[in-house]
């Protein structure tokens, strides 16, 4: 289990070391030089689904699957890869109440969209756990990735425009094709998102049915136009 993995490295979050390899650096910054340097950052990837690509195919084409069937929302932005260290991070992030792994990752987040989101996005919004599932759990990994997005972007954030109907299978016990299915209009969104550019921040986006089910209840709602802002891309 990656969750019983992490046990093993407990002391990660000492102030002044690294979280992944230990060593003293500034108080400042959560990984080394090497092992920030190491991180599975995405590089070449469709700019609608975030998909990896070829590095030859990816000079702005979108990819396939995205000219075959055209997601909902416009555009994706992914940090990292969903691989190791992150998808460990991940998991703690979202099974082990690190709630301190959402602040260092939603700055580094905040810190690559910055240059590339700029004067795109009126509203940031997290996507929403179903009440039931937030009871279980305490917290919504993805508004608290939000928070120092929204911050460091100076954009209002807003989480309670949009919202589950019903609750749903968690998406990583499904097979693919049952996923589409599980969240189709699963949410609702507020008509406040009218005529709005909205971000959608989630976690980790693997067949982006979930997102996809979201942006689609935005526009129903009269957003203007809807992307997806995600830490992980599997
Ligand atoms: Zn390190
Ligand atoms: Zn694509």
């Amino acid at each position: 289990m990656l969750y019983e993995r992490l046990k093993s490295i407990q002391e990660w979050l000492l102030p002044g070391t690294c979280m992944l390899c230990g060593v003293r650096i500034g108080t400042q910054q959560a990984f080394c030089a090497d092992c920030e340097l190491a991180l599975p950052r995405v590089t070449d990837a469709c700019p609608q689904c975030a998909t990896p690509m070829a590095h030859s195919d990816s000079s702005g084409q979108r990819c396939g699957a995205c000219q075959k069937r055209p997601p909902v929302f416009s555009r994706t932005h992914a940090l990292y890869r969903y691989a190791r260290p992150i998808d460990g991070f991940v998991q703690a992030l979202k099974y082990g109440h690190r709630l301190e792994l959402a602040r260092v990752f939603g700055q580094h987040l905040a810190e690559a969209l910055a240059p590339r989101v700029v004067g795109s996005v009126d509203l940031i919004v997290p996507v929403p756990l179903h009440r039931a599932r937030l009871r279980e759990r305490g917290y919504n990994q993805s508004l608290e990735l939000a928070r120092p997005i929204a911050a460091r972007l100076s954009l209002p954030l807003d989480y309670r425009c949009l919202w589950r109907t019903r609750p749903t299978a968690p998406q990583a016990s499904l097979a693919l094709a049952e996923r589409q299915r599980n969240v189709r209009g699963a949410f609702a969104a507020a008509p406040s998102v009218a005529k709005l550019r909205v971000a959608v921040v989630d976690d980790v986006m693997t067949t982006g049915h979930t997102v996809n089910a979201a942006a689609r209840s935005l526009h129903v709602a009269g957003a203007k136009d809807v992307q997806v802002w995600v830490l992980a891309r599997a």
